[in-house]
């Protein structure tokens, strides 16, 4: 059975981790570090480079590299976040076909659950070297805040990527399992999750069976590290200007280097209380000639540009404390996650308004991916010993007549959970009752999540308010939302199970998943080329084993059909062209291969469902 991994997919870095003997533990990359950049670049060739070595070409390719998209997951792409992002990124944002943001690399459009599998892909590498072992499935962690939409952009890059996503946990609460898992003393966490790009508050109460509940959880999925860098780039971006009349944002390579020179000042502030910026050359002027950019920069004025950053989080674990009915004093331990919680002013803030300091020894850069690995292994191992009660971050409803938005389900609700109201038409001889599900915060459904929609028709022809409809939400202990619309005068009933978007087509997940397996089998191939004549057997063995099946299944479908056919020439092309082949050729022969494989595989599982 292969091995169940937890990866945080963070918006800066990404990290995996596994149980190992009896311990949680992070795998280091390739290169030794225990979290991977979650930057990406494709090259002029198709070539993807991840991690480290993306962060490092990022200057002299900045339209082509890829940071912080897990801000525009699930997104539309005419919100106020993907508008703000459009603004700020090197790379090019566009609309994709269902109004979702797609970034547009090299004439190719790419969206972001494609991307996001990159990251996934990238972890799964690691965790495979590490275990010698098939790694197929993952708990993935998410921003508390993540509605069901970009949670489901997740899952389909999970499946881009070819990784089954056992489950997404909330990454507070992740944070809290690995801070709290063993010790069965009752008390209440609150978790302080300031990543890259969001930001999370839940309070965690741990019972004396060690049971967690979360109490509360909200946050902002727009808040984050990258917020900070902004403050900071605009600063030295305008003391340039005002410098040397020179608008470093109409340089993307020079704002790649003062992007990147940002950072570094960032996190050297929480050490140090004062750095140069530092950057020769940084741009050619005509009447002045090359020009350097060097400025001194304090903690003191990193503190003062970002300090309303600072007070916003404070404000939202205000909100998160009154759903959770409790005074600041009253949680027993604060735990500081991401790495933007090494910022001294923060640690000041959140120690000021919890009344306690911080608890120590917890990594805020791992301890996420170590919560995932703590419930992954009790999910392998069929353990009960991980037990987790969650809430739901966001009120869930339906768009009521006059696009109101009418809350079934309000934000912190403990799940499982099932709700019912009674709807009465609103117009004479409705026989139609058309139900929107929402998700947000707001009275009006425009500025809510659009979730589904569908119809329960039939209805007796009668005067506004004369014909009741039961509405029925239920969300059940996966996480799984359905919402249920019947006639109480015939009883005809719809149940419809809630599938968020994340603007993808089920055809796309697909394609892209073929495309990500090929590429990925390509990889590892020309990593370990001695292999690639045994990896062919391997695989041609498993397709003619595959193959009476699958036409035993599919062949009366024309899809179907095409499906067998095209395994069963790539099969005979790849067995007359092997004998005396390099291993380069190999390595095509297997990424072919690998492609027809899971096609065939998931033609069958579709045709079988
Ligand atoms: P995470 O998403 O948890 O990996 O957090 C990444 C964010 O933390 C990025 O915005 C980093 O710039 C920021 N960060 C990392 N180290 C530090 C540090 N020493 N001081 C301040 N911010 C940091």
């Amino acid at each position: 059975m292969s091995r169940i991994v937890g990866i945080d997919l963070g918006t800066t870095n990404c990290c995996v981790a596994v149980v190992d003997g009896d311990r949680p533990r992070v795998i280091p990359n390739k290169h030794g570090y225990n979290t991977t950049p979650s930057v990406l670049a494709i090259q002029e060739d198709g070539t993807r480079v991840v991690g480290q070595i993306a962060v490092r070409q990022a200057i002299t390719n900045p339209h082509h590299t890829v940071y912080g998209i897990k801000r525009l997951m699930g997104r539309p792409f005419d919100s106020e976040e993907v508008e703000h992002a459009r603004a700020h990124c090197s790379f090019e944002i566009i609309a994709g076909p269902s109004g979702d943001a797609r970034i547009r690399l090299h004439d190719k459009e790419h969206s972001v659950a494609e991307l996001s599998a990159m990251f996934l892909q990238e972890m799964r590498v690691v965790a495979e070297d590490f275990t010698h072992d098939r790694v197929d499935r993952a708990v993935v962690t998410v921003p508390a805040y993540f509605n069901d939409n970009q949670r489901q952009a997740v899952r389909d890059a999970g499946r881009v990527a070819g990784l089954d996503v056992v489950r997404i946990l909330n990454e507070p609460t992740a944070a809290a399992l690995a801070y709290g898992f063993g010790q069965a003393t009752a008390r209440t966490l609150a978790v302080y999750d300031l990543g890259g790009g969001t930001f999370d508050i839940s309070i965690v109460y741990i019972d004396e069976e060690g049971e967690f509940h979360v109490v509360a959880t909200t946050g902002d999925s727009y808040l984050g590290g990258e917020d900070f860098d902004e403050r900071l780039m605009d600063f030295v971006i305008a003391a340039f200007h005002r410098d040397h009349g020179v608008d470093l944002r109409e340089h993307p390579v020079s704002l790649t280097r003062v992007r990147q020179a940002v950072q570094k000042a960032k996190a050297d502030l929480s050490s140090v209380t004062s750095v140069d910026i530092n950057l020769p050359f940084i741009v050619s002027n005509p009447s002045t000639g090359p020009l350097n950019l060097d400025y001194t920069i304090t903690r003191e004025q990193l503190e003062s540009i970002t300090a309303d950053l600072v007070t916003r989080t404070l404000q939202i674990c205000e909100v998160g404390l009154r759903y959770a009915e409790m005074q600041p004093e009253q949680v027993d331990e604060v735990v500081l996650v991401g790495g933007m919680t090494r910022m001294p002013a923060i640690q000041r803030a959140v120690e000021d308004y919890f009344g306690r300091p911080p608890c120590k020894g917890v990594h805020p850069d791992e301890v996420v991916a170590l919560g995932a690995a703590i419930l992954a292994h009790a999910i392998e191992t069929e353990s009960e010993d991980v037990a987790l009660h969650d809430v739901t971050a966001h009120s869930l409803g339906i768009m009521t007549a006059g696009g109101g938005f009418d809350a079934l389900i309000p934000a912190n609700t403990p799940v499982p959970t099932k709700v019912q109201e009674i709807f009465r038409t609103s117009r004479d001889g409705q026989t139609v009752v058309k139900i929107v599900v929402l998700q947000g915060e707001s009275d009006k459904a425009a500025d809510c999540a659009a979730l589904g929609r569908f119809a329960l028709a039939g209805l007796r022809a009668a005067g506004a308010g004369q014909v009741e409809v039961q509405v029925t939400f239920s969300i059940d202990d996966d996480g799984i939302f359905s919402v249920g619309a019947k006639d109480l005068e015939t009883g005809e009933e719809k149940v419809i199970d809630v599938l968020a978007s994340s603007g993808l087509t089920d055809e796309e997940v697909d394609r892209m998943m073929a495309d990500s397996t090929e590429y990925f089998a390509y990889r590892r191939a020309q990593e370990s080329p001695e292999t690639n004549e045994d990896e062919c057997l391997q695989l041609i063995a498993r397709l003619h084993a595959l193959l009476p099946e699958a036409e035993k299944k599919m062949a009366w479908t024309p899809v179907g059909a095409n499906a067998v056919e095209n395994a069963r020439k790539a099969v005979q092309l790849v067995e007359g062209r092997l004998e005396g082949s390099t291993p380069e050729t190999q390595a095509k022969h297997i990424a072919l291969l690998s492609r027809v494989e899971v096609m065939l595989e998931k033609a069958m599982s579709k045709a079988g469902s």
